[in-house]
This record gives C-alpha cells, sequence and structure tokens, in this order.
C-alpha cells in the first residue's frame, strides 16, 4: 500500500462543528449521498497515520488495520487480543 493510498476517511461537518463520521471509501459513497471524497471537509486516514486505535467503519464495521498504531495503541491490542481469546475459550467449552 502506498503512503498516499487509503481505504477510509473521517468525515468532518463543514460548518466545523466537528467530528461526523468516519466511514470506508465503499460506504462513504451510500452514507454521505452527493459528498465529494476530496472536499476540505473530508480527512482520507493514510497509512503513514498513527494512532491509539484502529479507525473503524461505521457502516460496515470494516477496520483499517494499515495504519500506524502507537506504542500505546499496540499495548491496548495485545491486551485486547488476550481477553478475545480467554472469551473464545470461555464459549468454546459451552459458557456465555
Ligand atoms: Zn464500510
Amino acid at each position: 500500500m502506498k503512503a498516499w493510498d487509503y481505504e477510509g476517511v473521517h468525515v468532518f461537518a463543514e460548518d466545523g462543528s466537528g467530528h461526523m463520521g468516519t466511514y470506508c471509501n465503499y460506504c462513504f459513497v451510500k452514507a454521505c449521498p452527493g459528498m465529494d471524497i476530496e472536499a476540505d471537509n473530508i480527512a482520507p486516514i493514510f497509512a503513514t497515520d498513527e494512532s491509539d486505535y484502529y479507525p473503524e467503519c461505521e457502516m460496515c464495521g470494516g477496520v483499517f488495520e494499515y495504519i500506524n498504531l502507537t506504542e500505546e495503541g499496540k499495548a491496548e491490542v495485545e491486551d485486547r487480543e488476550f481477553w478475545n481469546i480467554v472469551d473464545a475459550n470461555y464459549t468454546n467449552r459451552g459458557g456465555a
């Protein structure tokens, strides 16, 4: 993936009042009909971005795992993966 490629965008209110949502390029078309993905209030999620967590598409739940995580973010993900495994083992034994 190239640094300038992106699979998702953050959408901000045109009047600058805040973050409206996060969508993958596919859902963006459905979530924001008629909006130009290259408009000033749309911020692409680039592969070079760094964040404490992976952004997620609000419509399809797709996770943009191609960005970089901060050290804090990496620790968080490892922690979550550990608990997911614990949960899965519990479910496999017939638990809730
Ligand atoms: Zn999506």
